[in-house]
């Protein structure tokens, strides 16, 4: 992807005119106050190569706005009302980051009110307003020992004049959205719609998926905790394949379009012998296919075990019948059961009947509390979110990249995936540490 500084530059309403009390707090502790200058910019190449490549003057290479507290905000923090939204399917995580925007508006802003919307978007419009409820350090006490979301989430489109209607109605001046691609493009909807009115609302995004297929960002909250979940799922799996005759362990992990989850929990216990990703297509038959390699590694070791990520070999299933849900994301057809069916028919077939135990572990993982890796992380993310929105800041996501917090537009995170690279080292990784073939071809 070409990318110029301009498209890099993240949009503001206006200029900062209020002293942040920030550094009121910081001042009485003593403490010299970090805080962010707006040239302190991050450089989104780290090669050499890459950076000489761009051909351009080292001012004008694509960087992106450093995030954290700014020496003034837009906002007045004692009239402000801030609005929090978690939309689309659970991480581990989403209520580290409720209970750090909650904590830093309420101890170091002081904002008049804090909202929460329940049940994602539908929780903005007219049917669902006033199931709207008021959050304060009381009410995220300790909810980062907890799995899912307090403030509930959903699918589904919303009309966006409804919810701005409803944005407008509790005097909202920043609106927070957790959620993922789809919550990203709804967040996008809404800011148009409140530009196209010429309102002065914030709408900045924390930007969430478990598989850590997000572009400009080095690693996605959840995604840790959520690989090392897996990494329990295949050792048990481990340990059934090994107690049964031409035991055959099928572990089945979240990554629609990336694999990262399966390549790290494989590489995080070395129990799997094959992971299968949808970055690098595969297939069944002939002397390397996966199910003559499959055999060949059940004759010499007794039991073999796949992990596979939900989104591989998708091309190998019948494309019929296949539905959507309510976000309109096409649901994919069941690749770890139709492994299990294949492998059972291949290995009977040739005098191996096998024990295949299959797993398909997602809501087990989706639905526990993160890690202290990131809930560390969340917290962190959720303070950049608030320094951006009270800044001005809109049509804005807060990620990590390359360790920085920084802004980048919304646009950008929706633009491309973070895939996997079939010729990147974590893959050779993958490869060297499974001993699994480069490619299965027929
Ligand atoms: P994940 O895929 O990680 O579960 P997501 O945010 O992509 O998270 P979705 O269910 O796709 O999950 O979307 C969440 C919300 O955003 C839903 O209410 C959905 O209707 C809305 N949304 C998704 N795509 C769009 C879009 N193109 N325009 C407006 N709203 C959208
Ligand atoms: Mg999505």
């Amino acid at each position: 992807m070409t990318l110029e500084l301009d498209d890099l530059r993240v949009r503001t309403l206006g200029e900062c005119r209020y002293d942040s009390p920030f550094a009121e707090m910081l001042a009485s502790k003593r403490t010299s106050p970090h805080y962010v200058h707006e040239d302190d910019r991050v450089l989104v190449d780290d090669t050499v190569s890459v950076l000489l490549g761009r051909g351009v003057p080292i001012d004008r290479l694509p960087s992106l706005e450093a995030a954290g507290p700014r020496r003034k905000v837009y906002f007045d923090p004692a009239t402000t009302n801030v609005g929090i939204v978690t939309c689309g399917g659970l991480c581990p995580g989403l209520n580290d980051v409720i209970r750090g925007i909650v904590q830093e508006l309420t101890e170091h802003y002081h904002v008049a009110h804090i909202y929460g919307f329940r049940n994602g978007y539908a929780g903005l419009t007219e049917q669902h307003r006033e199931r709207v409820v008021e959050l304060d350090l009381h009410a995220v006490r300790d909810i980062n020992n907890d799995g899912g979301t307090i403030l509930g989430s959903s699918r589904g489109d919303q009309d966006p004049g409804e919810m701005v209607d409803t944005l407008v109605g509790l005097g909202i001046d920043v609106l927070f959205v957790i959620g993922g691609d789809g919550s990203m493009r709804g967040a996008m909807k809404l800011t148009k719609e409140i530009d196209s009115r010429g309102l002065d609302i914030a709408v900045v995004g924390v930007p969430k998926t478990i598989d850590n297929d997000l572009p400009f960002t080095d690693q996605s909250f959840g995604f840790q905790t959520a690989f090392a979940q897996a990494t329990e799922f295949i050792a048990s799996v481990f340990v059934e394949s090994q107690a049964a005759e031409n035991g055959v362990g099928i572990v089945k992990l979240m990554g629609r379009h990336s694999g990262f989850i399966a390549c790290y929990a494989a590489l995080s216990n070395n129990d799997a012998d094959f992971v299968l990703i949808p970055e690098v297509p595969f297939v069944l038959d002939g002397p390397n296919g996966v199910l003559a390699r499959v055999e060949d590694h059940v004759r010499r070791h007794g039991q073999v075990v796949l992990v596979v990520a939900e989104g591989a070999g998708q091309e190998l299933l019948e494309e019929e019948g296949r539905t959507t849900d309510a976000s309109g994301n096409t649901k994919l057809g069941d690749i770890g059961l139709f492994l299990k069916q294949k492998l059972t028919e291949h290995l009977t077939a040739v005098g191996l009947p096998p024990t295949v135990r299959y797993l398909d572990p997602s809501y087990a993982i989706r639905s526990v509390a993160a890690n202290a890796y990131d809930s560390v992380y969340c917290v962190r993310l959720a303070h950049a979110a608030v320094h951006a929105g009270m800044a001005g800041r809109t049509d804005t996501v807060v990620v990590r990249w390359r360790r920085r917090f920084v802004h980048i537009p919304m646009s950008l995170i929706t633009s491309h995936r973070n895939q996997v690279d079939p010729d990147g080292d974590l893959w050779m990784s993958v490869l060297e540490a499974t001993g699994q073939p480069a490619s299965f071809s027929a």
